[in-house]
């Protein structure tokens, strides 16, 4: 029965080392096996070539390497690619690809719904259904690196055609951070993605804490949803405001940016007519920019 098997996508590749470890393996043959699951897209033990027969049919007795389903798949003029994968118990999530002349950028989700409730945006109105996993989350990457090979896209000619991960996508990443931390882990991983930390972009609508704890554990480039200049706007746009207020979320900025792979902070604001694209708003920002290094 497939449900009793292990999603090999869930494993950090220290974890994996120590799951082949389990069977009796030696760490260079979790290596061989992290770069057949994540450079080469693999999806059959058989294919391994260069691991043991014995280690391939142990593989395939306790384990898989399995993507959630897509449910679409679309690709809009520009180039931008869209699957949404079936998560399970109707839920859905979407992933997208962002081709540009020298990068290719992969939009994450990281949650199915989301909790925070920010006022502009159709997740937050979904609400909150449940975590992803990290063979969820990394599961996107796998897969669209394959479709995306398989359709002859490629940046610079790499093997590779996402160049870029930014978890933007569904969900509020810092509420995942027991999933989300292993999944960043592969992406910067030599044996698995081997993405730069300046290249992996984690995108927070501010949950502080979570903010300190990725500075120590997985400090890659960060992101922070502002959509507002001050407080009493912010509590509005962006709820989560009224737990970490502004002053608070600029200090964590401050804090993060001393292990931060980029000298900035980028931050997100949603031009909404009428409500935080006033003269006296830009001014405001003006002076947070003057705060927190930013672009
Ligand atoms: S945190 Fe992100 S996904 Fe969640 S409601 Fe706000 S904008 Fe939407």
């Amino acid at each position: 029965m497939s449900a009793q098997l292990d999603n090999l996508l869930d494993y950090s590749v220290p974890e994996l080392i120590q799951w082949c470890g389990n069977l009796g393996e030696k760490p260079f043959r979790a290596k061989q096996l992290a770069k057949w699951i994540h450079q080469s897209g693999m999806d059959n033990f058989d294919s391994m070539t260069d691991l043991a027969k014995s280690f391939r049919q142990n593989l395939s007795n306790r384990a898989c390497i399995k993507a959630p389903n897509i449910i679409s798949d679309n690709v809009s003029k520009d180039g931008t690619r869209k699957w949404l994968f079936d998560v399970g118990n109707g839920d859905a999530v979407e992933t997208v690809f962002i081709p540009e002349e020298r990068r290719g950028t992969l939009c994450v989700s990281s949650q199915a719904g989301c909790a925070v409730n920010c006022r502009f945006c159709s997740t937050g109105k979904q609400g909150f259904s449940r975590n992803l996993s990290t063979a969820e989350i990394v599961a996107q990457l796998w897969k669209a690196n394959v479709l995306l090979r398989e359709a002859g896209d490629r940046v610079y000619a790499q093997e590779r055609p996402v160049t870029n991960v930014v978890m933007m996508g569904m969900g509020e990443p810092l509420l995942n951070y027991d999933a989300l931390v292993p999944a960043l882990q592969l992406m910067l991983d030599d044996t698995a993605y081997g993405l730069s930390r300046r290249r992996v972009t984690v995108s927070t609508s501010g949950v502080v804490p979570f903010m300190d704890r990725l500075s120590q554990d997985c400090p890659v480039a960060l992101a922070v949803s502002l959509h507002a200049p001050n407080d009493a706007l912010r509590d509005h746009l962006v709820p989560l405001n009224k737990k970490y207020p502004l002053r608070e979320l600029l200090d964590a900025c401050l804090r993060y940016l001393k292990f931060a792979p980029r000298d900035f902070i980028t931050f997100e604001y949603v031009m909404l007519d009428g409500v935080n694209d006033k003269p006296e708003h830009a001014q405001q920002l003006l002076e947070i920019a003057k705060i927190v290094p930013c672009k």
